[in-house]
């Protein structure tokens, strides 16, 4: 019997996004063999984490990396970089930072705000947050003695009626306020893990381990600046401060830099070619009913290059309902739905071969053609 099904569960085939609440993305062999040894011995923690976080800056070309437990826990311990620097005793006094000189952090006040709230956790650290008008002058303008830091969330959705992170990071330069780019999501192109940083100037990067770079789900990555990372691990474990509460394990580290290590070792061009392979193979299987229309896209909801299957259920069905109809199937599959920001009809699905199997595609094919032959209405 499987883990799953031990616990009375199913295991789900997702066809949608290396979403959270559905266990992120899979891990690969290497990755969870390299977790597994990990798990057999004892070694010097302190060590394991400089050579791996060490190996990290090396393979994403930045100064330095540190490997947390997700990207939010990297907002967090960017923050504390941003109110602390080098400073102990200012770590050990977060989250009271009514002493701060510096306490300020600055978001830009966007509609995404309520899409993304991972902003809300920069609160955690006793930083005072203070939204901002999207404007580059509005930014430039809130600065003051007392701004600590920007935070940044790029994305096409995110990014709607506000300035971007790429108009932001060139404009503000000047300023020398450390500037940290939420990217937790924003993989690929792999080549974000340097851009937002080496070629634009963040003082730091976040990024997610369980998503596309198929990490433990419990990962995350923080590269940029050697002293702003330096500085982010004076509030991390094994210091009894902030993020004690969110501690990577041996294990944990051991997968996050094998998954890294396989990610920039496959050429991007190959990944992108086997999940089109895919769709194609779904769209062919789509293409039975001749009401179902599908349209290739090469880009992901927050603008990252990958392919999607864009489908057109007929009239009347939507992809909320499709989505309801496939998740009770046996075994029950996610399909993707926009959310209503991104202005889709609500009969278009989409269709991501990231996380799908080859033997899943028929299934997923399968159930969404029943959905539509289903009782009409
Ligand atoms: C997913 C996401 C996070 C949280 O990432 P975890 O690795 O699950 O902690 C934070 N910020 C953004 C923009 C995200 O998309």
């Amino acid at each position: 019997m499987n883990f799953y099904e031990k616990f009375g569960l199913s295991p789900l085939i997702n066809a949608s996004e290396t979403y959270t609440n559905l266990g992120g993305s899979l891990m690969g062999a290497r990755t969870l063999e390299a977790m597994r040894q990990a798990g057999e011995g004892f070694v010097d923690m302190h060590a394991l984490t400089d050579a791996v976080c060490a190996r990290a800056a090396a393979l994403t070309r930045n100064e330095g990396a540190f490997i947390t437990t997700g990207a939010a826990a990297g907002v967090i311990l960017a923050a504390c970089a941003c109110l602390c620097g080098m400073n102990e005793a200012l770590h050990d006094s977060i989250p009271d930072t009514s002493a701060f000189a510096h306490r300020e952090i600055l978001v830009y006040a966007g509609a995404y705000r309520d899409l993304i709230p991972y902003w809300r956790l920069i609160g955690l650290t006793g930083a005072i947050i203070v939204p901002v008008p999207p404007s580059i002058d509005a930014m430039r303008n809130a600065i003051t003695p007392r701004t600590a830091g920007i935070f940044l969330f790029p994305g096409t959705l995110y990014e709607k009626d506000v300035p971007s992170c790429e108009e932001t990071l060139a404009a503000l330069a000047d300023t020398g306020i450390p500037m940290v780019v939420d990217a937790a999501a924003q993989l690929p192109p792999a080549t974000n893990l340097w851009r937002y940083t080496k070629e634009l100037g963040a003082a730091l990067a976040i990024f997610s381990g369980g998503k596309h770079l198929r990490g433990p789900q419990s990962t995350g990555l923080i590269v940029g600046r050697k002293d702003m990372i330096a500085a982010c691990r004076l509030s991390a474990c094994p210091h009894p401060r902030i993020g004690r509460a969110f501690k990577t394990g041996k294990e944990d580290l051991a997968g996050f830099i094998t998954a890294l290590e396989l990610f920039l070792e496959e050429p991007e061009e190959d990944r992108y070619a086997r999940q089109a392979s895919l769709l194609e193979d779904l769209a062919r299987r789509l293409s039975r009913n001749s009401e179902i229309q599908t349209e290739w896209v090469s880009e992901g909801r927050l603008g990252t290059h990958q392919p999607l299957l864009l489908v057109t259920l007929p009239e009347h069905r939507t992809a909320v309902a499709c989505n309801r109809f496939t998740r009770a199937c046996q075994p029950p599959i996610d399909i993707g739905i926009y959310p209503p920001e991104c202005g889709m009809p609500e009969n278009v699905i989409f269709l991501n071969a990231y996380n799908l199997k080859a033997h899943e595609v028929e299934a997923v094919a399968e159930a969404v053609l029943r959905y539509v032959d289903s009782a009409s209405e």
